[in-house]
């Protein structure tokens, strides 16, 4: 499952690539922008705009976000749509650009990440398109504590 946030939805669009949804995030694209993507690619479109989201033509394919905390926001999207928080799709996509994450050994990195991150890390990733590095840090755990209180 694929998604596109509308411009009002940038921390949750973050979130979901975290939990390892390829999400698109344009803040400046229009309604008429967010509907064709989200028809020619294939994506869900998640708004906080009612009116957009009843439209026939993109109705199908919409999630309405209520207000609330970013963790509240994940968990209407995964009750809406049925899904299923998994840990083993977390970091396959990078939170920055949704460009794909592949494992990357720990030598290559070591120039790359904090000393203290390398001594207490194995595992490391990279995002393909930007050449970031992601490990499991403490924004991580952030993360899945805020949705594991809400169930
Ligand atoms: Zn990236």
């Amino acid at each position: 499952m694929r998604f596109l946030a509308d411009a009002m939805l940038g921390k949750l669009a973050k979130w979901l690539r975290m939990l390892g949804y390829d999400t698109v995030y344009i803040p400046d694209a229009d309604d008429d922008d967010l509907v064709r993507i989200a028809i020619n690619e294939d994506r869900i479109l998640l708004t906080r705009d009612l009116p957009l989201c009843d439209r026939r033509i993109v109705r199908s394919r919409c999630v309405f976000v209520n207000w609330g905390t970013t963790s509240e926001q994940v968990r209407q999207v995964f009750k809406k749509l049925g899904l299923q928080f998994s840990e083993e799709t977390l970091f396959t996509r990078c939170t920055v650009c949704n460009g794909e994450i592949k494992p990357i050994s720990k030598e290559k990195v070591a120039s790359r990440v904090p000393p203290y991150v390398y001594r207490t890390q194995e595992n490391f990733g990279i995002c393909v398109n930007c050449d970031r590095i992601y490990w499991r840090g403490t924004h991580v755990e952030h993360v899945l504590k805020a949705l594991s209180e809400q169930k």
